[in-house]
């Protein structure tokens, strides 16, 4: 599983707080950003319940 973020993010930090493991703000780009480029498995859950609350829908996520 991949998940990118786009430029919609409104930077409210969601993502960060449900899962500090894979999400990070990123100060200059006044974005979320992801730092893992395939999501480990134990972190896959997270991520799909980020993006399914994400308000901006702003997170993209490609299954494997
Ligand atoms: S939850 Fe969505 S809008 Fe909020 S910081 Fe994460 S990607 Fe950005």
């Amino acid at each position: 599983m991949k998940a990118t973020i786009t430029k919609q993010c409104m930077g409210d930090r969601n993502c960060n707080k449900l899962c500090p493991e894979v999400f990070e703000y990123d100060e200059d780009q006044l974005l979320s950003i992801v730092k893992f480029n395939n999501i480990p498995n134990e972190y896959k859950a997270l991520v799909r319940q980020a993006a399914a609350e994400c308000g901006a829908d702003a997170i993209e996520i490609i299954e494997d």
